[in-house]
């Protein structure tokens, strides 16, 4: 079988395209959308994620400012930061780059930012209402996953998507989201015994592990569409993702590159929620 290689790029390219269109008239009426990054220490992986986010507002004309903080700050002083943020009416969108120093409580951090605000979606609030199915920010990956899906055209109704990882941020959430798009979904995560038993009943198979080619041939079904969350570097210090890509191509219907793949959908989602945020803003305004 020859498997399609998914291209996140391009799916990305296309839906910036139409959430430019959206920046240029929120702009015609007052409103230039804008996104705070807050980055906490020198964590050179989170230093990459951050330049990409900041760029890829740049490109579609929406406002970015880099809140760049040191390593040892406290936990009220971040506080602090996050609820100026709060108030502060050019920022519609805050983003907290995890992971954060040990010495912060992660969970107070996201709950400080303003549901308004919360384009990450990872508070409470946000989890809570995308669980119930209800209008929220939904988390970028799996939002992004669900968009590629679809503009690839693949129905998930009816078919069985097993997720590999269980992580509050990609796994859970996105059996949340295939759940809701009536998939049958099944999790899986490092207890699962005979992992391969449950991935080879994929249709659709998703892998957020966060190891290095860790899915191979031996877990894929013939014909499965199969999504490869994973950013890792391998022995040569390369990008690559939790799917050997060599190995399952041929036997996957579907198949997502690393890099290429999730990655720029996930910063597509990010974008297009901050728009969103700013077009709720615009409208309550309005009211
Ligand atoms: P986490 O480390 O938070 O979660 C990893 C999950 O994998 C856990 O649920 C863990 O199980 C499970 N797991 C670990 N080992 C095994 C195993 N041997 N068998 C089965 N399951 C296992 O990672 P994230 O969810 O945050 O990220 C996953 C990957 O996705 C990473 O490579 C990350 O870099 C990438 N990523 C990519 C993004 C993108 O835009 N493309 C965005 C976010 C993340 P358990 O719960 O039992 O520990």
């Amino acid at each position: 079988m020859s498997s399609v290689i998914i291209n996140g790029k391009e799916i990305g390219q296309e839906i910036r395209t139409g959430v430019a269109t959206r920046v240029k008239k929120l702009k015609e009426q007052g409103i230039t959308p804008g996104l705070a990054v807050i980055l906490v220490g020198d964590n050179p992986a989170s230093k990459t994620y951050v330049a990409n986010k900041q760029k890829s507002c740049e490109q579609i004309g929406m406002y970015s400012e880099l809140v760049k903080l040191p390593e040892e700050i406290s936990e009220q002083a971040l506080l602090e930061q996050i609820r100026e943020l709060n108030e502060r009416a050019s920022i519609h969108g805050i983003l907290v780059q995890l992971p954060l120093p040990k010495h912060i409580n992660e969970d107070k951090v996201i709950q400080t930012i303003s549901p308004e605000k919360d384009v990450d979606g990872f508070s409470p609030i946000s989890v809570g209402k995308m669980m119930l199915g209800q209008d929220t920010y939904l988390p970028c990956t799996p939002y992004g996953v669900m968009k590629m899906l679809e503009h690839t055209g693949i129905d998930v109704a009816g078919k069985h998507a097993v997720i590999v990882g269980r992580s509050h941020i990609v796994g859970k959430p996105m059996g949340q989201l295939l759940l809701q798009k009536d998939a049958t979904v099944t999790y899986t995560h490092s207890k699962t015994p005979d992992l391969p038993y449950f991935t080879k009943q994929a249709d659709i198979l998703i892998a957020a592990v966060g190891r290095a080619n860790f899915i191979t041939s031996e877990h894929i079904k013939e014909g499965a569409v199969v999504i490869d969350v994973g950013i890792n570097r391998n022995e040569d210090n390369r990008l690559c993702g939790d799917v050997d890509f060599e190995d399952v191509l041929g036997i996957a219907s579907h198949i997502t590159p690393v890099p290429g793949g999730v990655g720029p959908m996930t910063i597509t989602m990010l974008l297009e929620n901050t728009v969103q945020a700013a077009e709720k803003e615009l409208e309550r305004q309005e009211n």
